[in-house]
């Protein structure tokens, strides 16, 4: 498995840090976020070191979804969450402070008190438009 030596989530995959590890296999592992923002709350990493979604392999990104969805349902089933928020950042400017790929899987329950991270509002149809083009490369 490919490292880097200062990545402290290569060091959790390898053992040589202690996380709290509820989920391994071969191609991933998870284990709980030492700053939760909810009871239960979870990061998944592959154990191929890659900085983020541009980055992960593509079957890495698979086997980490995979793993997300199973420890989301786990969090519904044992500890009685009533919805779950999967995230992941990528860049500085989304707010990823680690950059080995991770996706959080948070559970969440009725009246928690947490707000969404997004603020849906109504857009300018115009530049909604003019995005969409971008993106198509129109
Ligand atoms: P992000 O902002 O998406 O990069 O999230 C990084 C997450 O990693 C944060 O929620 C941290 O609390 C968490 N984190 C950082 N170091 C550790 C660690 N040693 N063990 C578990 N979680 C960690």
């Amino acid at each position: 498995m490919a490292a880097e030596g200062d990545c402290v989530f290569c060091q959790i995959v390898a053992g040589a840090f202690p996380a709290e590890f509820v989920h391994t296999d071969d191609r991933t592992v998870a284990f709980m976020d030492i700053n939760p923002s909810a009871r239960g709350h979870v990061l998944v990493v592959p154990r191929t070191h890659s900085t983020d979604l541009h980055d992960i392999d593509p079957e890495d990104l698979v086997a980490c979804m995979r793993t997300a969805k199973a420890v989301a349902s786990t969090a519904v089933d044992v500890l009685g969450a009533d919805g779950v928020n999967i995230l992941q950042n990528t860049g500085q400017a989304a707010g990823q402070a680690v950059f080995h790929f991770h996706i959080h899987v948070i559970p969440r329950y009725g009246g928690d008190g947490l707000r969404s991270i997004l603020s849906p509002r109504p857009g300018d149809p115009q530049e909604i438009a003019a995005a969409a083009a971008a993106i198509r490369g129109d």
